[in-house]
Parts: C-alpha cells; sequence; structure tokens
C-alpha cells in the first residue's frame, strides 16, 4: 500500500530516509518552509532555502520515485521581527509560481507575541489575494489551545478564506475536535516524545472520527521519525481497521486536501 507524508523536512535528513520511506511505500511528501534550527541572518538566507526547496529537494526526492512538493513562508519563530519578516514576504510570490509549490506554510504561531499574529494575519491574506491552501503550524504545549484559538479567529475574520482550503496541523485530543468543527482540515503530526504517537494518533481517529484528517512524521533536524505514518498504519491494522480506512487516512485524505492545488499530481 502507497502512502503521502504531507509534512516532513527533508532537508534535513539523509538519503537513506529516502530509501527507507520509499520502501515503506511513500510516494508523495510535502515540505513546508520552516525554521532551520538556527535563526538566518539575511532575507537572502531565505532566498536560498526556498530554493532549496524547489529546486534541490525534487530531485534529491525522484532517486527514489518519490514526488516533493513544498509550501513557502517564513515560519512564526523567525517573524519576531515585523520588518525582517515583511522583507522575507516579499520573496514569496515568485516562489508560489514554482511548479511544485502548493500553497503558504508552516505560518502559525510559536509564542503566540503580538508580532506573531500580525504577520500570521499578512500571510493569510495574501493566501487569499494568491488563492492559496494554507499550511498552519500551531504552538507546542500549554500554548497550543490558545495559539489554536487565536490562529482559527483570525482566519475567520478574513471573509475571503475558504476554511476547507486550510491545514491546521500539530492537533492534539484538545484542540482536534475545535479544529474540525469549524471546518477546518486537522493534521496529526507524530513524534517519539511529544506531539502524537501512533498510539494516540489511532485513538483520536477512533474517536473524532476519520474525515478531514491526516498524518505526518514532520521528521526534521530533532528528534524526530521519518517512518512515523507507516508505523500508525501497522498500529491501524494490528487494532483490526480494514485496509481502507488506513488508505483513506494516510494516502486519500492527503491526497483530496493537496489536489485543491492544480500543481498537486502524482502521476508524469
Ligand atoms: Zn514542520
Amino acid at each position: 500500500m502507497t502512502y503521502i507524508d504531507p509534512h516532513i523536512h527533508m532537508v534535513s535528513r539523509t538519503t537513506d530516509d529516502y530509501q527507507r520511506m520509499a520502501l515503506a511505500g511513500c510516494v508523495a511528501i510535502t515540505e513546508p518552509a520552516f525554521w532551520a534550527g538556527f535563526d538566518r541572518s539575511s532575507p537572502q538566507g531565505f532566498h536560498d532555502y526556498f530554493r532549496q526547496l524547489t529546486e534541490y529537494e525534487p530531485n534529491r526526492a525522484a532517486q527514489y520515485g518519490i514526488k516533493h512538493f513544498s509550501w513557502i513562508c517564513i515560519n512564526p519563530k523567525e517573524a519576531e521581527d515585523p520588518g525582517f519578516a515583511r522583507e522575507v514576504m516579499k520573496l514569496i510570490p515568485e516562489f508560489l509560481d514554482k511548479p511544485n509549490v502548493l500553497g503558504i506554510g508552516e505560518i502559525g504561531l510559536n509564542k503566540n507575541s503580538k508580532n506573531e499574529l500580525a504577520i500570521f494575519e499578512e500571510h493569510v491574506a495574501l493566501a487569499a489575494e494568491l488563492d492559496q491552501l494554507i499550511l498552519i503550524h500551531t504552538p507546542h504545549l500549554e500554548d497550543k489551545l490558545k495559539g489554536t484559538k487565536l490562529i482559527m479567529d483570525a482566519i475567520a475574520s478574513n471573509p475571503k478564506i475558504d476554511p476547507g482550503r486550510v491545514l491546521i496541523d500539530h492537533v492534539e485530543e484538545h484542540t482536534v475536535e475545535q479544529v474540525l468543527d469549524r471546518g477546518f482540515w486537522a493534521g496529526m503530526t507524530l513524534y517519539p516524545d511529544s506531539k502524537c504517537t501512533p498510539q494516540r494518533a489511532t485513538d483520536i481517529i477512533e474517536c473524532y472520527g476519520n474525515e478531514r484528517i491526516w498524518i505526518n512524521s514532520a521528521g526534521d533536524w530533532g528528534h524526530s521519525d521519518p517512518l512515523a505514518v507507516p508505523k500508525t498504519r501497522m498500529e491501524m491494522a494490528r487494532r483490526g481497521h480494514t485496509p481502507q480506512m488506513i488508505a483513506k487516512i494516510s494516502f486519500d485524505n492527503p491526497h483530496t486536501f493537496l489536489s485543491q492545488s492544480a500543481k498537486f499530481k502524482l502521476d508524469g
């Protein structure tokens, strides 16, 4: 069975990871722009990173038969200086024209600060103006519930945004229900020691259903597991979920959301 990992930071992973993912059935990934583990010192640093995402990483993935797509933005962690953030944002339209870029992401909040929220709202306005899909990062731990509400309210205040074209990622037990109730898509991030484990993600599917929800590994430069999606498929199978149900969560749902961009094509 094939799967899609719709949120993973492959610039931080090795070619061995690509090979293991391909062997486990991965056929496509999408890679949001995010913090690289260090703050970049200039907008030019982001320009280089966006070129890496849009020009080099798709070729690396192709060696293993995996389609690579990406999302462009300045992440909330580096958006605390609005002047700097706006310089980076000027680069976004050029990269949205690239053939493998699906939209704006992963935007959102990190510490729920006023500056982060202002830059978040400007990204949302840009997505509305350019009719782009949006991928959203929600804060960690104690900031998550408050940050998720702030994010949903900010989006709701922009009448041009259809929540069905917005994926809110890193949902957990205390945020998933309201994200789905308000018409957004929800992403569960599978981490070895924070966010969701394969077991918790399967519990959430059993409690809240399988509509408008996906799973991803968000594998990056820190402690993370690029095989977290196939491991969750194994957990679901162990509990007796049908192959159709497992395919819906790990292939059909991401395929449906991402296909709202005409650029998301798995063949050819
Ligand atoms: Zn991420």
